[in-house]
Protein backbone atom coordinates (compact mmCIF):
# COMPACT_ATOMS: atom_id res chain seq x y z
CA UNK A 1 0.00 0.00 0.00
CA UNK A 2 1.44 3.19 -1.06
CA UNK A 3 2.44 5.70 1.81
CA UNK A 4 -0.32 8.20 1.73
CA UNK A 5 -2.79 5.55 2.81
CA UNK A 6 -0.76 3.94 5.27
CA UNK A 7 -0.29 7.52 6.69
CA UNK A 8 -4.34 8.41 6.41
CA UNK A 9 -4.47 4.56 8.44
CA UNK A 10 -2.57 5.49 11.48
CA UNK A 11 -4.94 8.91 12.02
CA UNK A 12 -7.54 6.97 11.24
CA UNK A 13 -6.87 4.10 14.28
CA UNK A 14 -5.01 6.96 16.49
CA UNK A 15 -8.55 7.88 17.34
CA UNK A 16 -11.20 5.82 18.46
CA UNK A 17 -13.86 7.91 17.61
CA UNK A 18 -12.57 8.06 13.82
CA UNK A 19 -12.29 11.16 12.01
CA UNK A 20 -14.19 12.43 9.66
CA UNK A 21 -13.25 12.38 6.22
CA UNK A 22 -13.68 16.69 5.93
CA UNK A 23 -10.78 16.64 8.49
CA UNK A 24 -8.72 13.86 7.53
CA UNK A 25 -7.63 15.86 3.94
CA UNK A 26 -6.20 18.62 6.43
CA UNK A 27 -4.43 16.39 8.71
CA UNK A 28 -2.91 14.97 5.48
CA UNK A 29 -1.92 18.04 3.70
CA UNK A 30 -3.46 16.47 0.54
CA UNK A 31 -6.47 17.43 -1.55
CA UNK A 32 -10.12 16.35 -1.02
CA UNK A 33 -10.94 14.26 -3.97
CA UNK A 34 -7.42 12.78 -3.48
CA UNK A 35 -8.44 11.53 0.08
CA UNK A 36 -11.40 10.72 -1.35
CA UNK A 37 -9.51 8.20 -3.19
CA UNK A 38 -7.53 7.20 -0.09
CA UNK A 39 -10.63 6.23 2.13
CA UNK A 40 -11.92 4.64 -1.20
CA UNK A 41 -9.05 2.07 -1.24
CA UNK A 42 -9.09 1.79 2.64
CA UNK A 43 -12.83 1.07 2.82
CA UNK A 44 -12.22 -1.33 -0.63
CA UNK A 45 -9.52 -3.45 1.56
CA UNK A 46 -11.65 -3.82 4.38
CA UNK A 47 -9.58 -1.64 6.68
CA UNK A 48 -12.09 0.83 7.76
CA UNK A 49 -15.51 1.32 7.85
CA UNK A 50 -17.32 4.82 6.60
CA UNK A 51 -20.73 5.96 8.49
CA UNK A 52 -22.47 8.92 6.67
CA UNK A 53 -22.39 11.80 9.00
CA UNK A 54 -23.47 15.34 8.73
CA UNK A 55 -21.73 18.52 10.03
CA UNK A 56 -23.18 21.17 10.31
CA UNK A 57 -25.61 20.50 7.97
CA UNK A 58 -22.32 19.20 5.18
CA UNK A 59 -22.63 15.52 4.26
CA UNK A 60 -19.18 14.01 4.83
CA UNK A 61 -18.04 10.45 6.44
CA UNK A 62 -16.94 9.50 9.96
CA UNK A 63 -13.91 7.04 9.22
CA UNK A 64 -13.22 4.30 11.92
CA UNK A 65 -10.29 1.18 11.50
CA UNK A 66 -11.52 -1.61 11.80
CA UNK A 67 -9.97 -3.86 14.74
CA UNK A 68 -7.48 -6.59 13.00
CA UNK A 69 -8.02 -9.87 14.10
CA UNK A 70 -4.58 -10.70 16.47
CA UNK A 71 -2.22 -12.75 15.01
CA UNK A 72 -1.99 -15.63 17.60
CA UNK A 73 1.84 -16.59 16.05
CA UNK A 74 3.06 -13.52 18.02
CA UNK A 75 1.78 -15.16 21.40
CA UNK A 76 4.59 -18.34 20.35
CA UNK A 77 7.89 -19.01 20.73
CA UNK A 78 8.78 -21.72 18.53
CA UNK A 79 5.97 -24.09 20.21
CA UNK A 80 6.42 -22.37 23.73
CA UNK A 81 3.10 -20.02 24.55
CA UNK A 82 4.43 -16.72 26.61
CA UNK A 83 4.18 -16.92 29.66
CA UNK A 84 1.79 -13.96 30.85
CA UNK A 85 -1.63 -15.69 28.96
CA UNK A 86 -3.06 -16.75 32.25
CA UNK A 87 -0.40 -15.45 34.83
CA UNK A 88 -1.25 -14.82 38.32
CA UNK A 89 2.21 -13.58 39.32
CA UNK A 90 2.91 -10.75 41.02
CA UNK A 91 4.08 -8.57 37.90
CA UNK A 92 7.37 -7.30 37.19
CA UNK A 93 7.76 -7.26 33.49
CA UNK A 94 11.37 -6.60 33.75
CA UNK A 95 12.67 -9.32 36.41
CA UNK A 96 10.61 -11.95 35.50
CA UNK A 97 12.34 -15.15 34.72
CA UNK A 98 9.27 -16.84 32.62
CA UNK A 99 9.00 -13.53 30.52
CA UNK A 100 12.70 -14.25 30.05
CA UNK A 101 13.13 -17.83 29.44
CA UNK A 102 10.23 -17.08 26.47
CA UNK A 103 12.39 -14.21 24.83
CA UNK A 104 15.39 -16.65 24.82
CA UNK A 105 12.81 -19.46 23.38
CA UNK A 106 12.15 -16.49 21.01
CA UNK A 107 15.88 -15.54 19.88
CA UNK A 108 16.29 -19.24 19.23
CA UNK A 109 13.08 -19.90 16.95
CA UNK A 110 13.64 -16.86 14.96
CA UNK A 111 17.57 -17.54 14.37
CA UNK A 112 16.62 -21.21 13.10
CA UNK A 113 13.85 -19.93 11.05
CA UNK A 114 10.74 -21.13 13.26
S1 LIG B 1 5.88 -10.88 32.80
FE1 LIG B 1 6.04 -12.69 34.09
S2 LIG B 1 4.91 -12.22 35.93
FE2 LIG B 1 4.30 -10.74 34.37
S3 LIG B 1 2.48 -11.61 33.41
FE3 LIG B 1 4.24 -12.25 32.22
S4 LIG B 1 4.81 -14.21 33.06
FE4 LIG B 1 3.51 -13.25 34.55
Amino acid sequence: MASIEDEALKVIQSRSEGVLQSELWKLLNIDSRKCSRVVRRLADAGLIDRVEYRDEGIKTYRLKARQQAADPSLLLAGDELIPCIGCELDCNVEQCPLLLDWMYELAIAEMSGE
